[in-house]
């Protein structure tokens, strides 16, 4: 393809997103396709002969679209959003552009001091203390488990990374029952094992109960073992609970513990300097991530992982050989600051989406759904067939349908078969969770077009839904 050739095409493609962001609601939020239907489209091997660019766009409109589920729709209401705002795509078609692997200072110059600024303007957007620097990570999965490595080579004094586990004894971390999968995803994947993960439970506040986390830990030591690490999340997955960072800090204080905070999501709420109250003591974390490719506009991938100490993550995973030295030495490589040598310039898009919509926007979405949720609560519980499961916490809400005079098994029954009409109609998408052993609907808003007549909508139809269920009472 010649450069001419691609501005055509780049054109092509530029106005179709473009059209698609108009046009978005036309489409059914949840893909409508079944199992294998999409791949039954595609022929089983590749083309031998080049093919038409403008056919392979053409393919693309008629096989994958359908097969799309769209998140970028205003009813999309499930997991948590990942916005792609228009900055962010622009910034992502440059990097696109410029291919650059941002694994040295020397790779890209501007790719490196472009993140180092950028972490900065995040740290101060979101109210961490200065002692914290970042760098961008592709996701939390990713950075949580460098945390988890840094800190088990921080406590075997980097006999790990020597000698393997061997002799490392039995290692243990602490995280909350409402702790992300990714936690126990790096908790095997450092070598600590199923079984060294104590799950701690939630108080009434609902964060990790700290009582039960200080006995964990002492009876832990007492029996021989070394543990590594606590996490502690700001906005769980499921519930949108949180734990009490300073009492969570003070217990990891005691022990030594290096303590890794995960607000994926409900990090890009502390834009907002009337919801810091959730980062009361993270001062005495160690390590603190949050998802700008979740709330804050920026386009999937793009994780903030803030550290207080890097020479720790540097003595976890340089690794130099000859290839890659070079002669500067005032520079940072953040290759040295996480797993892939390999990175994309992903701070280009943070640089586009914090000058597009300054901190101003920021909050004024961020709020807006806040708002959102708070009204949609309002309803729900003035709804006498609609119960809310915990109390809504920033833009979540978990709710279930409960016609009077039904049994708790019938219920959970019925909360799934509305669950599945829903998603089903392609109006709107939920996600299911439960609470309390009960099967609920769970409400994100956060969607960059969401406004408060989509919100409207979707909770009318969820009532028209519920109703035409006719529950045999
Ligand atoms: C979404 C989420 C994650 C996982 O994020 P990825 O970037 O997809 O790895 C981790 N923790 C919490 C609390 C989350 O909500």
């Amino acid at each position: 393809m010649t450069p001419e050739e691609f501005r055509r095409h780049a054109h092509r493609v530029a106005d179709w997103i473009a059209d698609y962001m108009e046009s978005i609601e036309r489409y059914p939020v949840r893909a409508q396709t079944r199992p294998g239907e999409i791949a039954d489209e595609l022929p089983p091997g590749p083309p031998t002969a080049p093919e038409d660019m403008a056919r392979v766009l053409d393919d693309f409109e008629q096989v994958i679209l359908p097969g799309i589920t769209h998140w970028q729709h205003p009813n999309f209401f499930a997991y948590f959003p990942a916005n792609a705002s228009p900055p962010s795509v622009l910034a992502e078609m440059l990097t696109a552009g410029l291919g650059v692997n941002a694994m040295n200072w020397e790779t890209s110059p501007a790719a490196t001091e472009l993140e180092t600024r950028m972490m900065e303007w995040l740290r101060a957007a979101i109210g961490l203390p200065e002692g914290f620097a970042g760098t961008v990570h592709g996701s939390a999965s990713e950075a949580t488990l460098t945390a988890v490595l840094t800190a088990r080579e921080r406590v075997l004094d980097w006999a790990g990374n020597a000698h393997g586990l061997d002799g490392a004894g039995r290692l243990t971390a602490y995280a909350s029952q409402e702790a992300h999968s990714s936690i126990d995803k790096a908790i095997r994947i450092a070598g600590i094992g199923d079984e060294g993960l104590r799950k701690i439970p939630l108080d009434e506040s609902g964060s990790m109960d700290t009582g039960a986390l200080d006995r964990a830990i002492a009876r832990d030591m007492a029996a021989g073992a070394r543990p590594v690490c606590i996490i502690a999340t700001l906005g769980t997955t499921g519930l949108g609970t949180f734990d009490d960072l300073r009492r969570v800090g003070t217990v990891a204080r005691r022990h030594k513990l290096w303590l890794h905070v995960d607000a994926a999501w409900a990090g890009a709420a502390l834009v907002l300097p009337e919801q810091r109250w959730m980062i009361d003591g993270v001062e005495q974390a160690d390590s603190f991530l949050f998802n700008p490719h979740k709330w804050l506009l920026t386009n999937f991938d793009c994780t903030a992982y803030f550290v207080q100490d890097p020479q720790a993550l540097v003595r976890t995973f340089s690794i130099l050989p000859e290839y890659l030295k070079s002669a500067e030495e005032q520079v940072i490589n953040y290759r040295d600051w996480g797993i892939p040598l390999g990175r994309r310039f992903r701070a280009l898009k943070l640089w586009f989406v914090l000058r597009a919509y300054g901190l101003e926007g920021l909050r004024s979405m961020i709020s807006s759904h806040i708002e959102m949720a708070q009204t949609l609560a309002d309803r729900i519980e003035q709804a006498e067939d609609f119960e809310l499961l915990v109390p809504p916490r920033l833009a979540l809400l978990v709710f279930r349908y409960r016609p009077k005079g039904m049994g708790e098994k019938s219920l959970d029954a019925l909360n799934e078969a509305l669950l599945a009409r829903l998603n089903k109609s392609g109006r709107a998408y939920f996600t299911r969770v439960r609470a309390g052993g009960r099967l609920a609907i769970r409400v994100s808003i956060g969607q960059y077009w969401t406004q408060d007549h989509h919100v409207a909508a979707a909770w009318a139809l969820i009532r028209e839904t519920a109703r035409g269920l006719r529950p045999e009472v």
